[in-house]
């Protein structure tokens, strides 16, 4: 019995695993249009690759080559 629990949940966890990583929007961080992503104006930890700041702010250069 608890062996088919534990394949119920590994089965369930790996279906939301593969959800995620669908629903994920590839290689967009917010440091690629943060005006601060070089290492000289940000030393956070996430950069490159932060999902969540406080301190982002738009790239105004970004902002023009999107449209
Ligand atoms: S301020 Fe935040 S969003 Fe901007 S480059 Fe640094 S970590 Fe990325």
């Amino acid at each position: 019995m608890e062996l088919i629990v534990v394949a119920i949940l590994a089965t369930v966890a790996s279906l939301l695993t593969l959800f995620a990583a669908r629903q994920w929007p590839g290689d967009r961080f917010l440091c690629d249009t943060c005006r601060f992503n070089n290492p000289d104006a940000c030393h956070k930890r996430d950069r490159p690759t932060a999902i969540v700041c406080a301190s982002y702010r738009t790239n105004a250069n970004v902002e023009q080559i999107s449209k």
